[in-house]
């Protein structure tokens, strides 16, 4: 065992960790396979049609005009008007996700994916200095760029909370040594809620301690940040002063199914929303479930609606975390079809698939303020349910407003439970 060295970089350290960085991954897809939106501004938005659609990336000459992630379609238009607004190809990323992958694996066998476009690589095997990263780092970029026609920003350092942080200080196509000496000037300065795991309700909190910086994250007495924050405080003291110890956790990467959905023809025309609210928790239960089974979870969800003309019409949303919840699916789902569907015809079919699946026990990209505990209430109680049908049949256990629903297939019972807010109408 090697004890930490504080030395310079390109002397001897105890870990080599790499984050890379696919740069505007999903414009960039999107630029490579359309050869024409070159050089131009581009924006991969949610529902195009819809000009309410949320920009998921822009392209590096979009970004420069002001368009943001997150940003409605007509505030990044009023923003950059030569916009070229693009759908996104989510079979495609994955194509693309699983390519890079296989790019870096040929370094190591520590590989953490961390959603679609970023991985954490252990590179340490036997090496003690930064410049064997910074090579692995400078290789990496030439051959996504040879092979693939894609950029990466990649950081290296002797931890994963600072090596993410270099992957974001030069884009694209960057590499940024953050190492025990440097990370002072580096990291400090920039602010708070630039840590992982720091979101914005955090930050506020932090702001109103006068702490702004990563660097005042640091230099505050960890006591003081566990007496606001209890252990998560002491945890950002520790990210923010480079002593995290966690490791680069190998998930044994295959690649992951494209989708899991759950559809049912009724037996009766479903006529209003609260037949259709009923139908998609029922559908949520199916698709938890299959994603349970292959511990997937996923990043967005697409429904299917077929009316009584068989005519049908799709649509998809992303979700706020990935999820294995059916509560989740089934109110986005419902959410989606209220914003969607204007009811000219009655329903004969309706589909949820889960889609953009990622391992589910990957990190979660959230506050560090997640709120665990409701969390794990929520995950106990879906699990009993869904554990109860299988040994009982789906009939055992099934939500109030199913019950005596002619229209949907198989004999239900009824059992207690609260709708999400967004379902109540
Ligand atoms: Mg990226």
């Amino acid at each position: 065992m090697f004890a930490p060295i504080r030395e310079a970089e390109g002397t001897r350290v105890e870990r080599i960790i790499l984050h890379s960085d696919l740069n505007a991954f999903y414009a960039s897809v999107e630029t490579m396979l359309h050869p024409e939106l070159k050089g131009h501004p581009v924006a991969v938005c949610g529902s195009v049609e819809d000009r309410h659609g949320i920009v998921l990336t822009k392209s590096q000459q979009a970004k420069e005009a002001g368009v943001k992630t997150g940003m409605a379609i007509w505030q990044a238009k009023e923003k950059c008007p030569r916009l070229i607004v693009v759908q996104p190809h989510y079979d495609q990323y994955l194509k693309y996700s699983e390519a890079a992958h296989e790019i870096y694996s040929r370094y190591t066998d520590r590989i953490e994916p961390f959603g679609i476009d970023e991985v954490w690589l252990d590179v340490s095997d036997g090496q003690h200095s930064f410049s064997h990263g910074k090579t692995v780092a400078d290789e990496l970029r030439e051959t996504m760029k040879s092979e693939l026609g894609l950029t990466v920003s990649v950081g290296v350092s002797y931890n994963k909370i600072f090596a993410k942080l270099g992957s974001d200080m030069k884009k694209p196509d960057g590499t940024t040594v953050i190492s025990e000496d440097s990370f002072k000037e580096k990291v400090w300065p920039l602010p708070a809620s630039d840590l992982l795991f720091v979101g914005r309700a955090t930050t506020k909190r932090l702001y109103g301690y006068g702490i702004t910086t990563i660097g005042g994250i640091a230099r505050t007495d960890p006591e003081y940040l566990r007496s606001w924050f209890g252990i998560n405080g002491v945890k950002m003291w520790q990210f923010a002063n480079g002593f995290d110890r966690s490791r680069v956790c190998n998930y044994g990467y295959e690649p992951p199914a494209k989708s899991v959905g759950h559809g049912i023809t009724f037996t009766a025309d479903l006529i209003d929303n609260t037949e259709v609210c009923h139908a998609f928790l029922e559908l949520a239960q199916g698709v938890s479930k299959k994603l349970r089974a292959t511990n997937a979870a996923a990043m967005a969800v697409s429904i299917f609606v077929r009316n009584n003309q068989l005519y049908w019409q799709q649509h998809q949303a992303k979700l706020a975390n990935p999820t294995q919840s059916w509560r989740d699916l089934a109110e986005t789902a419902f959410t989606l079809f209220r914003e969607k569907y204007n009811w000219r015809h009655p329903i004969r079919s309706l589909t949820i698939t889960a889609i953009r699946l990622i391992p589910a026990d990957a990190p979660r990209q959230t506050d560090l303020f997640f709120d665990q505990e409701a969390f794990e209430k929520q995950e106990k109680l879906e699990k009993a349910v869904l554990d109860i049908r299988r040994r009982f049949g789906n009939a055992a256990v099934t939500l109030a407003g199913l019950m005596n629903n002619k229209k949907l297939p198989g004999g239900r019972l009824d059992e207690q439970f609260v709708l999400p807010n967004a379902m109540v109408q």
